[in-house]
């Protein structure tokens, strides 16, 4: 089944008790047993619930993995799934992670015993090279945010499996759509689901999907004694939003490809980070292993000024944190996605204050251009 069909008919689409096209919303907390012996497969919502479920069983289907659970945002998937660690645990971090990522890695985690060593990812000897004898995971993001830098996710699979340690990858910017990399032999994949997932700005979720399923139910484990699994209401909005994912994401990457070339000619623009352009270094690299280059890209403009005037004047791309929107939506980095980060080691790290990035929405590309060429000044 191509992937067009699978977000329509991947999981439970059909209520069995009505007929209904879709799995209602059991906005219920608990269920009524009937034997003291067996209890029914659904008791307490923050473990189970039939909304979440479909929306669970959609999602491993689009990523190949046997098992995947809803959580209550993005951050909620990568805190709960690194629980799946313990104190004396190592991990090796790629360097421009989401900024989120970085904050509970370098505040919560080493506060807990679990240790991160942020490393340029697109270098693989360095990644090797960062691996020590208590190294447990390879925590990957591909194209990074907001650098979109490539990892080859193939050789760092090749170097975790000698080293006995499992990669876990934030496949956000690409979704399952563009880049499948359990198919590549990785062993966790997230989502923060609030952007291309849902699509529509009004949720907020994540996911973690797994091969193995003995890993699966560690994680899940952890997610119903955390209590960090997705509402039901949320679950449906999302399930909802998945199904257009193919033709939003077809049509917003044909418009960042055009967008992307327009701005690397304008006289404001000194670079453009975006692995759809054949100068990027990752360009190769990434062309191997996803479908497309995706619809988020960023670039660097020739003063604060112009770069001021470009956030606060664009009138079409609302200037907000996400990405993934059927509205356009452009940000600063260094101020909001990366704002946890320190400004010494962001700089160090490229994400300089005249940095933006832009997820393309479903507007028409003409009049993004023109909004954005007014807005640049
Ligand atoms: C937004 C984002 C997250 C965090 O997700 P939330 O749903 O906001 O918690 C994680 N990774 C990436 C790449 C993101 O863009």
């Amino acid at each position: 089944m191509k992937i067009a069909t699978k977000l329509i008919h991947s999981g439970p689409t059909i209520d069995p008790q009505t007929g209904a096209l879709g799995v209602p919303i059991y906005q219920i907390s608990t269920y009524q047993q009937t034997s003291v012996d067996h209890f029914r497969k659904y008791d307490y919502a923050r473990g189970d619930n039939p909304t979440r479920e479909a929306l669970e069983e959609t999602i491993a289907a689009l990523e190949g993995g046997a098992r995947c659970l809803a959580f209550s945002s993005g951050m909620a998937a990568i805190s709960t799934t690194l629980m799946i660690f313990s104190p004396g645990d190592h991990l090796v971090v790629c360097d421009d992670v989401y900024g989120g990522a970085y904050r509970v890695l370098s505040t919560i985690f080493s506060r807990m015993g679990i240790s991160s060593t942020f490393v340029d990812a697109t270098d693989l000897a360095a990644v090797e090279s960062a691996i020590r004898p208590e190294t447990k995971g390879l925590y990957l993001e591909t194209p990074s945010n907001p650098l979109l830098k490539i990892t080859d996710l193939r050789g760092a699979v090749g170097i975790a499996r000698r080293h006995g340690i499992i990669t876990l990858v934030d496949n956000t910017f690409m979704t399952p759509y563009l880049q499948r990399p359990l198919d590549l032999g990785c062993d966790i994949v997230l989502h923060s689901g609030t952007k291309f997932l849902n699509g529509h700005s009004d949720v907020i979720c994540g996911f973690a999907v797994v091969n193995d399923t003995e890993l699966g139910q560690r994680i899940r484990y952890i997610q119903n004694a955390f209590g960090t699994g997705l509402g039901p209401q949320d679950s449906f909005l999302t399930l909802r939003g998945v199904k257009t994912l193919k033709v939003r994401m077809d049509q917003s990457q044909l418009s960042t490809i055009r967008i992307a070339a327009w701005l690397k000619s304008h006289p404001r623009v000194t670079a453009v980070h975006y692995p759809g352009l054949a100068e990027h270094p990752g360009y190769a690299v990434h062309a191997g292993q996803a479908d497309g280059p995706g619809a988020v890209f960023s670039f660097e403009l020739d003063s604060f000024e112009t770069t001021k005037h470009l956030l606060e004047g664009s009138k079409l791309a609302a200037f907000a944190v996400s990405l993934g929107g059927v509205e356009s939506i452009i940000s600063y980095p260094a101020r909001m996605s990366h704002a946890s980060v320190p400004a010494e080691e962001r700089l160090r790290k490229g994400i300089t204050d005249t940095l933006v990035r832009l997820s393309v929405g479903l507007e028409d590309p003409d009049d993004l251009i023109a909004d954005l060429e007014q807005a640049m000044g």
